[in-house]
């Protein structure tokens, strides 16, 4: 059976680090992934996967600085991001992985600070009409808010966990929520699913990352897959079809 399923979120660099990118690429494909959405965390980060991109066309890049970055990140780094964007607007997919979390960081004025650079992206975001791959903890409201008032087209919230209510905003704004591993123990991921339109729904690998002791990397996407059919009580032939279908939508992808 041949289903196409795509990656939206992957942090591709620690692949290149560790010598396994074209090994995590080939299985990847042999499990019917056909695109993987690469994410940065910062300059270094955004830059490698940008170049793996120019030498592989299974890799598509987003680039930006995480939260997590973002409180100790100097203008400088902002500067170095943003002509990374504008040197490469044609083939990118993104700005990502950007946000707000109010969680893993503590501190009004890391929070201020994190501010400042997500605000600077997304009007980036609206200048050159890309999409935003969206880190969102304890922060969800705010962001959407943001969202609105630049009116940003397109945008993923990926792994969202948070609030139901909140849920229901970013749907009603046309963005998408992205789905991973979390999906195959979480109760909470699982009801978020359920509650969400399949137009809606794309998926990811978030990898490599430890999901309770499975290191998840993109070929994973179809295990994930396999769990949204069940939660839709669908066919992982229809939820590959669709979601890689809003995949396309949501990165302007062309394959
Ligand atoms: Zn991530």
């Amino acid at each position: 059976m041949l289903i196409k399923l795509v990656d939206c979120h992957c942090h591709f660099d620690d692949y290149i680090d560790e010598g396994v990118a074209k090994k995590v690429l080939q299985e990847a494909l042999e499990s019917g992934v056909v695109c993987i959405v690469g994410v940065g965390m910062d300059f270094e980060s955004s830059k490698k996967i940008l170049d793996a991109s120019k030498e592989n066309n299974f890799l598509t890049p987003c680039v930006g600085i995480h939260p997590w970055e973002s409180w100790k990140s100097t203008d400088d780094d902002i500067k170095k991001v943003l002509e990374l964007i504008e040197e490469n607007v044609e083939v990118l997919a993104g700005i990502g992985e950007v946000g707000l979390d109010f969680r893993f960081i503590k501190g009004a004025d890391k929070w201020q600070r994190q501010r400042e650079v997500f605000e600077f992206f997304v009007k980036i975001a609206a200048e050159y009409n890309l999409t935003l791959n969206i880190h969102a903890v304890n922060a969800e409201k705010e962001i959407i808010s943001l969202l609105n008032k630049y009116d940003i087209e397109r945008a993923v919230f990926h792994w969202y966990t948070g609030p139901f209510t909140t849920l229901q905003d970013i749907l009603s704004s046309g963005y998408y929520i992205s789905t991973n591993l979390s999906i195959t123990y979480s109760r909470r991921v699982m009801e978020i699913i359920r509650r969400t339109p399949l137009n809606k729904i794309v998926l990811e690998s978030d990898s490599p990352y430890d999901f309770k002791g499975i290191m998840a990397n993109p070929s994973h996407v179809k295990v994930v897959a396999e769990k949204v059919a069940e939660i839709k009580k669908s066919s992982i032939v229809e939820i590959a079809e669709i979601t890689t279908k809003n995949a396309k939508k949501l990165f302007n992808l062309r394959f």
